[in-house]
């Protein structure tokens, strides 16, 4: 079963686990058995082992058969009858009550839905409890007239544990799950009165787990205890806590000014949940990470708010824990998505939304202008630049990169023909060209169309092509460029020594040009660094074979003179010119023709 894109997305943030799979032959098939296909995160969580180790097993083979009582029968029912089943029941292994539901998905798969309900559960029975208690008390009291106020007054302490129970945490002892609802919607009404905002986090304990199980569940419930005093202790900030069950607390917090503010906040109580805790004479270290969402910026109501600030928890969690998420950021990577980008892409195709830059590369001993690259820009209207490092991946994969790239192609040598009418510039324009567009049959021929149209020599066009390119059909790709090369074009190796760089197929490449990566450029000035070997044993052979060679990334005065010494021939980065739109490139010809009088 394939789970899309969006579905996948909610499945991934909800806390209860579900886990969708194929029924085997009978007679597994019989015994409530299926092959697992997939299970979202909170299989973590909640059961305690990795989802790796459980997809394309069989449920009978994971940790769950054990941990969860009668899910064979369940299953096999819901199987027989195509009803769902729906259980509780306390697991002895997991130390949690779990709400078990079976479903039957059309045509062939089954779905199974687990949620931790320890909290309710504990609570449910407390509460019970209590009534009991609260009921033979008030037959006693009928019964017998004399002590009336001592048994008032007991029914009156029993009252109070029972607001205790049905609203605090018993453990921690601050708010619960329950109460905290209250708290919020009064502090969202007041906020909204005030014309202010009020942030919910959700803190959720790194290490809960590891403890329970190295330690013991004693002391996994005396650290809830000291993390939960720590939490009291910024009452101070007019920040309140409550406990939100299992492993997760929640913040109200409303005294700040701006972002930054609340920021520092945050930061504070995560500091000082990092301390040490002595748990039963044991020291501890503990983290958190933390999800927050912001009213009203975020959400206007509480169920929204909190939805929202648990998946940037989630978010949180999956960075690697010990950080903070706010939602906005969250939904920000989301809006900058895959998914979101893909379709962005070919609207922004037809609608014009990409520009050409360009960089100039100049010659490293008379600094004179070499050329330039041809380098695509996107800014979108909503979520502003998009770097080509995102998009050029999924441009090729959705094959927008033969349009688009022809386009880019055609931008470049418009803009290469008008310098030549408008500059008399004579130099070379640099375009990278993906794999994708190479091994299109059409390539060569748009390419030497494009010249045509635009009246330049093939000489003085270059194009880039990455390793990339030769992994795959190395021969049908040296066979391409061959052509190109042998039709007068320039051919340069981009990204050099990022890849499967290796000094000895260059000889048998048809290329003009090697780019050296700015990886290596960036640590070529450090003492004795292998970068600088590698980088001067390129340069000689590269200029032995007598290509050109281009140091991509220069930044620094002490890079350019490294370079010099090692004497590759041109340079490429800030330090001598940014990628810039065509109109900005008139200075570098203004400043050349003043050079040359
Ligand atoms: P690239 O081909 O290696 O392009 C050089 C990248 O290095 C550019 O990033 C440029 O802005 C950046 N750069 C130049 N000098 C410096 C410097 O001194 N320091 C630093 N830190 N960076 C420097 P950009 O434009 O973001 O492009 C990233 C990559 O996206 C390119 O790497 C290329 O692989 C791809 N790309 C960009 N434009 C196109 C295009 O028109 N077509 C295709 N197929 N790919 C493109
Ligand atoms: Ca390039
Ligand atoms: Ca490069």
């Amino acid at each position: 079963m394939i789970i899309d894109h969006y579905y996948r997305s909610i499945l991934e943030s909800l806390p209860q686990v579900v886990i969708v799979g194929t029924p085997l032959p009978v007679p597994e098939a019989e015994r409530g058995d299926f092959l697992i296909e997939y299970v979202n995160p909170a299989w973590e969580l909640v059961v305690g082992s990795s989802i790796r180790s459980v997809q394309g097993k069989k449920l009978s083979q994971t940790s769950f058969a054990k941990s969860v009582i009668p899910w064979q029968e369940m299953g096999a029912e819901t199987l027989n009858s195509r009803k769902t089943q729906h259980y509780t029941s306390y697991s002895e292994i997991l130390h949690k009550w779990l709400d078990i539901t079976i479903a039957f998905l059309e045509p062939d798969h089954i779905c199974i839905n687990l949620s931790d309900v320890t909290c309710v559960k504990q609570g449910e029975m407390r509460l019970k409890e209590q009534n009991l208690r609260l009921s033979s008390l008030s037959a006693e009291l009928a019964s017998s007239k004399n002590n009336l106020k001592i048994k008032l007054e007991k029914i009156e302490n029993l009252n109070f544990n029972l607001e205790q129970l049905a609203y605090y945490d018993r453990l921690t002892r601050l708010p619960n799950r329950l109460r905290f609802n209250d708290i919020l919607v009064e502090e969202i009404g007041e906020a909204e009165k005030a014309g202010n905002s009020l942030a919910l986090a959700i803190f959720d304990i790194d290490n809960l787990k590891v403890l329970n199980d190295s330690l013991g569940h004693e002391s996994g419930d005396e650290l809830l205890c000291q993390v939960a005093r720590r939490l009291d202790g910024f009452k101070k900030y007019d920040i309140s806590a409550s406990r939100f069950g299992g492993d997760e607390f929640l913040l109200i917090i409303k005294k700040y000014e701006h972002d930054a503010e609340l920021l520092h906040l945050i930061d504070l109580i995560q500091a000082c949940l990092r301390e040490t805790y002595t748990v039963l004479n044991v020291a501890v270290k503990s983290t958190v990470s933390i999800g927050v969402a912001v009213y009203p910026d975020d959400a206007e109501n509480v169920q929204n708010l909190l939805k929202y600030a648990d998946i940037a928890m989630t978010d949180a969690k999956h960075r690697g824990k010990n950080t903070i998420s706010f939602f906005h950021s969250v939904m920000q990577e989301n809006l900058l998505s895959r998914i979101n980008i893909e379709r962005k892409l070919s609207q922004a195709h037809e609608q014009e939304l990409f520009q050409v830059y360009y960089q100039p590369q100049f010659d490293v001993v008379s600094r004179a202008l070499r050329g330039f690259e041809a380098l695509v820009r996107w800014f979108d209207t909503e979520l502003g630049y998009i770097a080509p490092d995102i998009f050029i991946p999924i441009a090729e994969e959705t094959r927008i990169i033969i349009p688009l790239g022809k386009w880019i192609m055609r931008t470049a040598c418009k803009t290469l023909s008008d310098w030549q009418k408008d500059f008399g510039f004579e130099g070379i324009m640099s375009i990278n060209v993906s794999p994708v567009q190479l091994q299109h049959p059409e390539f060569t021929a748009e390419l030497t169309a494009c010249i045509a149209e635009f009246e330049i020599e093939s000489r003085s066009l270059e194009i880039e092509i990455t390793e990339g390119v030769l992994i795959h059909n190395f021969e049908e790709s040296v066979k391409i460029l061959q052509v190109i090369k042998d039709l007068g074009f320039g051919i340069s190796l981009d990204d050099f020594g990022t890849g499967y760089s290796s000094l000895s197929y260059l000889q048998f490449l048809p290329l003009t040009t090697l780019k050296i990566d700015r990886s290596f450029i960036a640590n070529i000035t450090k003492n004795k660094s292998i970068e600088y070997e590698i980088t001067d044993a390129i340069v000689s052979l590269v200029n032995k074979l007598g290509l050109d060679t281009i140091a991509e990334g220069v930044e620094t005065d002490a890079q350019y003179e490294i370079i010099e010494r090692i004497s590759c021939k041109t340079i490429q980065g800030f330090l001598t010119g940014r990628p810039m739109p065509k109109n900005e490139c008139r200075s570098l010809f203004e400043k050349g023709k003043q050079e040359q009088q």
